[in-house]
């Protein structure tokens, strides 16, 4: 019944959610992350094992003929994927996994865990405040941030097929996490999680 579960939080880039997912892991201690394989460079702060597992693309195709990604996807011109082994140690405590992915990546999984897994979407206040954030970071060429302003549309013409929208809405980073944290425990314990005991009520 307490088995963990698969929350995967999805955003257009510059939805913040990065950010919220730190805030969930400090207010959830029984939530675990997959460290995800990419082919994109590592941006300035970012580390091995850490913030990706980076690859060469022929590294990263090695790694989906030989099955050990559990979803995967091509994102503004480079390769992303769950590891399976990432995404198992998690699992296999009995942990609750948070998969910080895009919407192609999300749709795979719920097809993978049907109730076992939760779709969430972050999103900011509009697509101005939105684009606000992606160039604050200041870690993107102009180049990229187009594609990734692109793809965002992309992402938010899709949001309908994800079971929450949360609003994170600018300075309010704590009631985002709040939030989530509160979809997290509803999904625990709620249908269609509860069917379980009414499946064996009277055993
Ligand atoms: P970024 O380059 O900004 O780190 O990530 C770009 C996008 O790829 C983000 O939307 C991020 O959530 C998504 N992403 C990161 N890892 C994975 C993954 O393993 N699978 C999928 N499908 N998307 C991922």
């Amino acid at each position: 019944m307490n088995k963990g579960l698969v929350f995967v939080v999805s955003g257009p880039s510059g939805s913040g959610k990065g950010t919220i997912v730190e805030v969930l892991k400090e207010k959830a201690p029984n939530i675990g992350v997959a460290v995800s394989a990419t082919t994109r460079a590592p941006r300035p702060g970012e580390a091995e094992g850490v913030t990706y597992y980076y690859k060469t693309r022929e590294e990263f195709e090695a790694l989906l003929a030989a099955g050990e990604i559990l979803e995967h996807t091509e994102y503004s011109g480079n390769l992303y994927g769950t590891l399976k082994s990432e995404a198992e140690k998690v699992i296999g405590e009995g942990r609750d996994l948070i998969l910080e992915i895009e919407v192609d990546g999300g749709g795979q999984v719920k097809r993978l865990l049907g109730d076992d897994c939760v779709l969430v979407m972050l999103l900011a206040p509009d697509a101005a405040e939105q684009e606000r954030r992606l160039r604050d970071r200041g870690t993107e060429e102009e180049e990229t941030i187009q594609k990734r302003l692109q793809k965002a549309r992309s992402e938010i013409a899709v949001a309908g097929d994800y079971e929450y929208l949360v609003l994170n809405e600018t300075g309010k980073q704590e009631e985002c996490a709040e939030t989530l944290l509160a979809i997290l425990k509803a999904a625990h314990n709620t249908y269609p999680r509860l069917r379980c005991i009414t499946d064996h009520y009277f055993d």
